[in-house]
């Protein structure tokens, strides 16, 4: 089989590397942690590791998951402060320990324990954007945390500007070259998030889900939106039930579009059927994902499908 490795657009900086472990005989694992490393460590992207926006009290907060779609193994860290290698410490957990999801004191304590380097992970543009908006909707007073995360959240979702800079997150699908698929997704979440809120990238079927079987999905969006209609897990159930990728990327869109959120924002999906077919799609148009092959030179991004929370 021929390796694939299909990312978030932000994602594209790692692809070049998972390939080189992809080709040198590396499993999906490897390539989806070889993938994501790099854009925990850019300080340039605002979503992920990093740079990545802190939460309402200036803290960055990090979420991440793993999935081995060989076996269903699963890995995933959330609210982790004071590491950028969420990724990694997902896939400790995974390998190592007989638990799924490790949390905020846990995760840190677990990243310590593995030897990973703590660092700070708040640059001083990302405290710079977080202050200007946090004063935008009223200073920085503890005690009207909820409002200010509900005006703030309820801004975001009617102000492009601000919801550009307040989401994203990486999702990476690995398929290697004996067919076998892993799937990964880090993010340091929507910033001014509540403290220890976790979105769907942590959650496994909501933000993502591997089956080497069926294929996988990941999402990035609003994760309030994916963790209720376990997004991922939807796609490839249906992939599973023989719906092609298209059919079943708007099987859980339609989903999404079902439900009453007063906090609606954008939602995307990438995914990958069980034969190296791809497809994203996005509520939002315009929108790319990326991906790259083995017969593949360079990295190539492509269009989204659109599909309107209305349709
Ligand atoms: N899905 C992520 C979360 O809700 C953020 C994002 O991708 O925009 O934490």
């Amino acid at each position: 089989m021929t390796a694939l490795l299909v990312a978030s657009t932000n994602g594209r900086i790692g692809l070049p590397d998972a390939m080189a472990v992809l080709r040198g005989g590396g499993s999906a694992v490897d390539a989806v942690v070889a993938a994501i490393r790099p854009v925990e460590a850019n300080p340039n992207d605002h979503s992920v590791g990093y740079g990545g926006l802190p939460n309402l009290v200036g803290e960055v907060e990090l979420d991440a998951s793993i999935m081995d779609g060989r076996t269903l193994a699963t890995g995933a860290v959330g609210a982790l402060r004071g590491y950028q290698d969420a990724i990694l410490l997902a896939r400790h957990v995974m390998e190592e320990l007989p638990h799924v999801l490790i949390a905020g004191e846990g995760a840190r304590r677990l990243a310590k324990e593995v030897g990973l380097t703590p660092v700070e992970l708040l640059t001083d543009e990302a405290r710079r954007i977080w202050r200007q908006r946090l004063d935008s909707v009223g200073g920085p007073d503890r005690a009207a945390y909820l409002d200010k995360v509900r005006d703030m959240v309820g801004r975001m979702s009617d102000d492009p500007e601000l919801a550009a800079d307040a989401h994203g997150t990486v999702n990476v699908i690995a398929r290697d070259r004996s067919g076998n698929v892993a799937c990964g997704v880090s993010t340091s979440g929507w910033a001014w998030k509540y403290p220890g809120r976790m979105g769907d990238s942590p959650i496994i079927g909501a933000g993502n889900y591997a089956d080497t079987r069926a294929g996988a999905a990941a999402c990035t969006g609003r994760g309030e939106m994916a963790q209720r209609c376990c997004t991922a897990h939807t796609v490839v159930t249906a992939l599973r039930a023989g719906l092609p990728l298209d059919a079943a990327l708007r099987a859980a869109a339609a989903d999404l579009h079902a439900l009453d959120d007063p906090y609606r924002g954008e939602v995307n999906i990438v995914a990958v059927d069980r034969d190296g077919n791809h497809l994203a799609v996005s509520t939002v148009p315009g929108k790319t994902y990326v991906f790259l092959r083995d017969e593949d030179d360079a990295v190539v991004e492509a269009e989204r499908l659109h599909i309107p929370a209305e349709s």
